[in-house]
């Protein structure tokens, strides 16, 4: 393998939801950075490589990203095969996408490797299928948490009618449910609020939109915790069967 810097999402948590490729990058690298969220049982298939935790409990507080990108940098230039690990998918909310571009920009040769997203994992590990056939036509990834203070449009995802998967929203919650209400979204929309997805310790609450706040502070919801909101959160998928929607033909359910 040539020096370059793999950005490999490690998957939700569990290790076995890693990808062979992941795996493969793990098994060359000499280096590896890696973020707080990545569960340390991925680094058995390592050979040899020297371990770099970056995360902001890895001790970088003042400009994080910048002395990341610096790091990368440096081992490729020294002909290092490096793999920057991180939690789940590297380009969802994982910024997979501007280390990329910056370390192309400074010669270095990137490749991407997909992870699966904890917003995708979380749902599928409590039997939430979010884009069930007849209850939603789709799913909006999004974060409650912007940089800027930018706001979303709370409007349009209210009334969207997709599944909204939320990223760290866990202290957000009183804002989101003010302005989906505020937007239009019935008060008893399902929420799913699903805590350490795919881990030993997953833990996961179900509320509605009005109660949801109520819920998870009963609950002692934790970060990282991805919220699920729509009908698809609804306990049992079944019920919503069982509620008049097309029952599933004998191939499709096969
Ligand atoms: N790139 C990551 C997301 C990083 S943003 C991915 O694709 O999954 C960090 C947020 O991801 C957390 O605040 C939380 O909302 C979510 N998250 C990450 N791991 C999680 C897990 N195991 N369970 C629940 N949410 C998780």
């Amino acid at each position: 393998m040539s020096a370059k810097v793999w950005l490999v999402g490690a998957g939700p948590g569990d290790p076995e939801l890693l990808t062979l490729k992941a795996v493969r990058a793990l098994r060359e690298a000499d280096v590896v950075l890696i973020d707080d969220l990545v569960n340390d049982a991925v680094l058995e298939h390592c050979t040899g490589a020297r371990i770099i935790p970056v995360g902001k409990r890895g001790g970088c507080r003042s400009t994080p990203q910048a002395f990341i990108h610096r790091l990368m940098l440096r081992y490729a230039r020294q002909g290092k095969c490096v793999v920057r690990l991180k939690g789940g998918d590297p380009c969802i909310f994982g910024r997979g996408g501007e280390e990329a571009q910056w370390l192309r920009e400074h010669g270095v040769d990137v490749e991407l490797v997909n992870g699966i997203t904890a917003g995708l994992a979380g749902a599928t590990q409590c039997d939430i299928s979010l884009t069930l056939r007849g209850v939603a036509r789709g799913v909006t990834l999004v974060t409650a948490h912007t940089q800027d203070g930018s706001s979303l449009n709370w409007q349009a995802l209210a009334q969207g009618g997709t599944t909204l998967v939320i990223y760290m929203g866990v202290a957000k919650l009183s804002e989101i449910r003010e302005q989906l209400l505020a937007g239009g979204m019935a008060a008893d929309t399902p929420v799913a609020m699903i805590e350490n997805a795919s881990l030993p310790h997953q833990r996961e609450c179900r509320s509605d939109l009005t109660a949801m706040e109520q819920a998870a502070s009963d609950f002692q919801l934790k970060s990282p915790a991805i919220l699920v909101i729509g009908a698809v959160a609804a306990r049992a998928t079944t019920t919503l069967w069982e509620q008049g929607l097309p029952a599933m033909t004998a191939d499709q359910s096969a």
